[in-house]
């Protein structure tokens, strides 16, 4: 991982961290990045989805997307990860804070004509999402594959940067009767809802019925 100046965590240093374990941690879990590009002076943050495959991240969309068809000029891009772990509430109100683990990229994106890796990415983009889903849906024809944009950016230039535990309350303030803590946040998976097109007869498969999200 490149160290650099503007990847290090100013605010609460400690929180930081540069290695690749605890950053691929982080983007291994979520599946939502918010990409940030400038056009014409204009900052731009667009939520899209995402994989990691080694030390690339790719992202994908349709080929006439602007965000995809401005990375693949080369300019310079941060994708940031959040994921929230808790609320974290303190005796003040200047001390609440959340736990989260989150990660910034920064660097440029390019896009993937090798047609392999392309197939590659998608796959990796499914089953980043839906473990289980690819080898059992239709794979992009032609046509579906010309229409779509893959680009790759590589992980070189990034930071996580990670709360975890109690509030931390000003000393005079832990004699307050106010119930201090954190209230844990969790994603939950709900029921599966069948398509109102969906053939009699077909299960929901064990990919849908035991979705782990978490790895
Ligand atoms: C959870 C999630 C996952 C997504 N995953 C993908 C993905 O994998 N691939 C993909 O191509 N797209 C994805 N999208 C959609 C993505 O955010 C863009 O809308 C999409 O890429 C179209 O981009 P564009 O270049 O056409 O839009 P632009 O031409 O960049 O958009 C023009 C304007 O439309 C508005 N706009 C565009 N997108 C959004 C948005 N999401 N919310 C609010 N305003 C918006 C903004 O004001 C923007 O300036 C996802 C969105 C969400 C929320």
């Amino acid at each position: 991982m490149k160290g650099s100046e503007r990847i290090k965590v100013k605010r609460l240093p400690a929180r930081g961290a540069y290695d690749r374990d605890t950053i691929y941690a982080i983007l291994d879990e979520a599946f939502i990045c918010h990409v940030g590009f400038a056009v014409d002076g204009q900052p731009y943050v667009i939520p899209t989805g995402y994989a990691r495959i080694d030390d690339h991240l790719y992202i994908h969309g349709s080929s006439a997307s602007r965000m995809l068809r401005t990375l693949s000029e080369g300019v310079d891009v941060c994708v940031t990860v959040t994921l929230v772990d808790g609320l974290v509430l303190a005796r003040s109100a200047f001390h609440h804070s959340i736990n989260y683990r989150s990660v910034v990229v920064l660097g440029k994106a390019e896009l993937v004509a090798n047609r392999e890796e392309k197939e590659r990415a998608l796959e990796a983009f499914t089953e980043h999402i839906i473990p289980g889903r690819w080898p059992e849906i239709r794979w992009p024809n032609e046509l579906e594959l010309k229409a779509t944009s893959v680009l790759k950016l590589p992980i070189e230039e990034a930071s996580a940067k990670i709360r975890t535990g109690d509030p931390k309350d000003d000393d005079e303030d832990y004699a307050m009767n106010v119930w201090a803590g954190v209230l844990p946040i969790s994603e939950t998976i709900g029921r599966p809802i069948p398509d109102s097109r969906l053939g009699n007869g077909i299960a929901i498969p064990p990919h849908i019925t035991s979705y782990p999200r978490k790895k």
